[in-house]
């Protein structure tokens, strides 16, 4: 799949725009569009529905308790030195000092990375190249609360959802009841100043987290680290990522953060690389987050069990997703180029139930009292799905825009609906024809997208 084509169809259907495309842009920052707005919240959805509101059975059949949290993004700045963002959320920079590069590179991904000057090398091979040694940046995006911009009102936008949850422990506890295991969850932006960002939306500096904190015994914890695991691969897999280009990878020793007992990521690969790049990570964190925040703010995050009367620091498993590389691996996924007798189409196969627009209403022509019947289905479909009603240009060319835009489902009302009211269904990835009866559209169509 040739990335440049998706990028095309991205902006020419009005999936995601450059941020303020009509200034030049701003590098690392992305809009979505009508469709793009749609794809992007039917993931979170699925996401909150799945893992919020239904989670899969746990490791022994048990019920799993979850529970929400919407964190404001600007935090109290001591949060980020207790967490290690402060001191340690910095990546090594090189600069290349030569005339008309200057260019900016991550020093740990330098061979992954293109000379400006000379894009069939890397910085550094080239012989103009000039890299200064590696300084290290911290990624957090500074601002300032209130009116003075001294270092008294420093604060930052989070670089993760995570910490929310994190200091938010107790208040989640003392106000739900919950009993330990139990996971608190969260999706919300994330900003963080990537000193190159690139592929698309791949690596942005503004994105979307959807982040669990699941807290649990210590002696459970591995194997609340093997569920989480394997409830997210499952995951991505039931919404149409085909298995050859997810890769779980289990990180090596020297790669895991020094809390960390273990580390997944579940990888992609995406059209733009040859190696598998991280959707997900999967990481047992220990009892290290609460013990800093224990620590930094003096309050007391211990949990009591009151059944076993043992009083501990909880373990934690983090499922920690990006909502936008999720979508842009389900815009990969989705895009196919096919022939159809002697014409080439452009189909967005996406999952229906992640698919912008559910379904289309056609009148086949625009008189004979078709447009009425189109009108009033497409007022009984719009109260539970999202539709879109088209009467412009031969039908042909309104099946190839649904194609466009990922639409499962295309209904047009035509002579034969006069006489029997039924309608003609036209499935977009079988491009078969069938008709339902007009009565039954809603229903049948609820049963196909639901999950
Ligand atoms: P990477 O190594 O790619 O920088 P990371 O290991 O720093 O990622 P985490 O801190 O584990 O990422 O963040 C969890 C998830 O948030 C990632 O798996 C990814 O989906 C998403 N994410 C992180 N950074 C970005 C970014 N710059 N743009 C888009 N999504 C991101």
């Amino acid at each position: 799949m040739d990335m440049e084509k998706l990028v095309a169809l991205c902006r020419r259907r009005g999936f995601i725009f450059q941020s303020s495309e009509i200034y030049g842009g701003l590098n690392g920052f992305w809009d979505y569009g009508p469709l793009g707005v749609e794809l992007k919240r039917n993931i979170k959805e699925a996401w909150w529905q799945d893992m919020v509101r239904n989670p899969p059975p746990g490791p022994d059949g048990q019920e799993i308790s979850m529970v929400g949290l919407d964190c404001a993004i600007i935090m109290n700045p001591k949060v980020w030195v207790a967490s290690g963002h402060a001191s340690g959320f910095a990546d090594p920079m090189v600069d290349c000092k030569t005339e008309g590069c200057k260019g900016r590179f991550r020093a740990d991904q330098l061979t992954a990375s293109v000379c400006p000057l000379k894009p069939s090398k890397a910085p550094g091979q080239y012989d103009k190249c000039q890299l200064t040694e590696p300084r290290t940046f911290n990624l957090m995006f500074k601002t300032f609360v209130g009116a003075l911009e001294d270092d008294s009102a420093l604060a930052y936008l989070r670089p993760e959802t995570a910490q929310g949850i994190f200091v938010n422990f107790k208040n989640v506890l003392d106000s739900s009841r919950l009993k330990i295991p139990f996971g608190i969850a969260q999706i919300g932006k994330a900003f963080r100043n990537e000193i190159n960002p690139r592929n698309y939306t791949f690596r942005s500096r503004e994105f979307e987290q959807m982040e669990i904190e699941f807290f649990c015994h210590p002696n459970e914890s591995m194997k609340w680290y093997r569920y989480w695991r394997d409830v997210r691969i499952q995951w991505y897999t039931q919404l149409g990522i085909k298995s050859d280009k997810l890769r779980p990878r289990e990180q090596g020793k020297e790669e895991l953060a020094h809390y960390s007992i273990g580390t997944t990521d579940i990888e992609y690969l995406f059209p733009f690389s040859d190696e598998p790049q991280e959707l997900e990570g999967v990481a047992h964190r220990g009892a290290f987050d609460l013990t800093q925040h224990q620590q930094h703010s003096g309050k007391d995050l211990t949990y009591f069990d009151d059944q076993t009367r043992e009083r501990y620091v909880p373990h934690v498993i983090e499922p920690s997703a990006g909502a936008d590389r999720f979508t842009l691996a389900v815009l990969c996924e989705a895009y196919t180029e096919e022939k159809v007798g002697d014409e080439m189409r452009t189909v967005m196969r996406f999952h229906p139930r992640l698919a912008p627009i559910k379904a289309a209403v056609f009148p086949l022509v625009n008189k004979d009292g078709m447009p009425e019947i189109a009108q009033k289905l497409y007022r009984e479909l719009k109260r539970e799905f999202n539709v879109f009603y088209d009467d412009k240009g031969a039908v042909g060319r309104r099946y190839r825009r649904q194609d466009e835009a990922g639409t499962p489902y295309c209904f047009t009302i035509d002579g034969q609906t006069l006489q029997d009211n039924t309608v003609t269904i036209r499935d977009r990835d079988t491009l078969k024809q069938e008709r339902w009866p007009l009565a039954e559209v809603a229903a049948r169509l609820r049963a196909l997208l639901s999950p």
